[in-house]
C-alpha cells in the first residue's frame, strides 16, 4: 500500500474510533445541553452516577425531543408515563423504575431505587408511590401538548395503535378490543422514527470508573402498562467498569429481545473495539428484523468510543454527543447507519 494511501487509512480509522480520551460524557441524540450538565458534574469533582443523574435530568426538564420527559408519548389513555435506569459500572447496582406515573424525575426515582432499597426496579403506580415517600412531588405528567396529541389521534380512530389480533380491526377502530379467534401471521409495522427518541448517556471518570442510564416515556399511542427496553438492564443500557458501556435507543419492543447493550459490552470485553461492537449489536437484531428502527452507543474503558444504526428509509444517520475535553463544548457527531 502506498505510504499516501497508509496515512490516509490510519486517519479515517482514528476518525472513525474518536479520540480516546477519559473522562468522557457520550448521549443518543444531538442532545448537547444533556451531555454540558453531565460534563459540568464531571468537572465539578462529581461522580459518574450524579453525572449521568444530571444529564438524564436536564433532558426531563427540557423534554427533550418531546420523547424524554413529562407531556410526550401519551398512552392509549392519554397519559404519559416514564421509563428510566441507572447502572454503577464498579458496583454493578442498578436501579430502574418502568411505567412510572405522576412523577417527572424518573432518573432520579431509579437511583433512589438502586440506593434506597435492595431491589432492581419498580413499577407503575407502587413506583410512584415509593417516589413520594422518598421526596418526589406526584404532579400531572399531561401537557396542551400531550393531550393534543391523544385528541388528534382519537379522532383519527386511534391510529397507529400497537394492537393485533383483535377485534373490531385495530387497523380501522378504538379500543375497548377483545382478542380475535385466530392468531394471524407474524409482522411488525414499521416504526414511526419521529415518536420516540431515549437519552440514553455513558460517563467516565479519568479513572475509568463508568455509570450508565436511560431516560424516556417510550413510544406513542402505547398499550397503558407497555415498558420498553430503557429500563431493561443489558438492553437500555449496560455499564461494567472492568469492560465499557452501551446505550440504546429505537423501538424497544424489538430491541429489548436481544439485550444489545449487554451484548456490545461483552464483545469490547473481548477486545472488539466500540464501533464494531456497536455494528455487531445492531446486525444481531437485524437477522431477525431487518426493518427495525434502533441505535446504540459504545465506549471502552480507554475512552474509545462508537456507534452503529440500522439504516431504514428516513433514517440514514444517527447523531449523538461526545464531551472528552477534545473541545470546550459537547462535540455532534454521527455515523451513517448499516
Ligand atoms: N427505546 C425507547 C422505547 O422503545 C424509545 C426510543 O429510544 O426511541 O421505549
Amino acid at each position: 500500500m502506498p505510504t499516501s494511501l497508509m496515512f490516509f487509512t490510519l486517519i479515517s480509522c482514528l476518525l472513525a474510533l474518536g479520540q480516546a480520551s477519559l473522562p468522557l460524557v457520550i448521549n443518543t441524540w444531538s442532545f448537547k445541553n444533556a451531555t454540558a450538565a453531565a460534563w459540568a458534574v464531571l468537572q465539578s469533582g462529581g461522580s459518574v452516577l450524579d453525572a449521568v443523574e444530571a444529564g438524564c435530568d436536564c433532558c426531563q426538564k427540557e423534554q427533550c425531543d418531546g420523547s424524554v420527559g413529562y407531556g410526550g408519548s401519551p398512552d392509549e389513555s392519554g397519559e404519559t408515563t416514564l421509563d428510566a435506569m441507572i447502572m454503577n459500572g464498579n458496583t454493578m447496582e442498578v436501579g430502574a423504575v418502568a411505567d412510572l406515573r405522576r412523577i417527572k424525575n424518573a432518573i432520579g426515582v431509579a437511583r433512589a431505587v438502586m440506593e434506597r432499597t435492595e431491589h432492581t426496579m419498580l413499577v407503575a403506580e407502587s413506583a410512584t408511590v415509593f417516589a413520594e415517600n422518598m421526596g418526589f412531588i406526584a404532579e400531572d405528567l399531561t401537557t396542551v401538548k400531550s393531550l393534543n396529541i391523544f385528541t388528534q389521534w382519537l379522532k383519527g380512530n386511534c391510529q397507529p395503535n400497537y394492537r393485533k389480533n383483535v377485534c373490531p380491526n385495530p387497523s380501522e377502530s378504538c379500543p375497548p378490543y377483545k382478542p380475535q379467534g385466530k392468531l394471524g401471521p407474524k409482522k411488525h409495522l414499521p416504526t414511526n422514527i419521529h415518536s420516540h427518541d431515549t437519552i440514553g448517556m455513558i460517563a467516565f471518570d479519568q479513572y475509568g470508573h463508568v455509570a450508565a442510564g436511560t431516560s424516556t416515556n417510550g413510544r406513542t399511542h402505547k398499550v397503558p402498562g407497555r415498558v420498553g427496553d430503557s429500563p431493561i438492564v443489558g438492553a437500555g443500557a449496560y455499564a461494567d467498569s472492568s469492560a465499557g458501556a452501551a446505550a440504546a435507543t429505537g423501538d424497544g419492543d424489538i430491541m429489548m429481545r436481544f439485550l444489545p447493550s449487554y451484548l456490545a459490552v461483552e464483545l469490547m470485553r473481548a477486545g472488539t473495539d466500540p464501533s464494531a461492537a456497536c455494528k455487531m449489536a445492531i446486525s444481531r437484531i437485524k437477522r431477525h428484523y431487518v426493518g427495525f428502527f434502533g441505535a446504540i452507543i459504545c465506549a471502552n474503558t480507554t475512552g474509545h468510543y462508537g456507534a452503529a444504526c440500522n439504516k431504514v428509509p428516513g433514517f440514514l444517520q444517527f447523531h449523538y454527543m461526545v464531551s472528552n475535553g477534545e473541545s470546550d463544548e459537547p462535540l455532534l457527531k454521527s455515523v451513517d447507519c448499516f
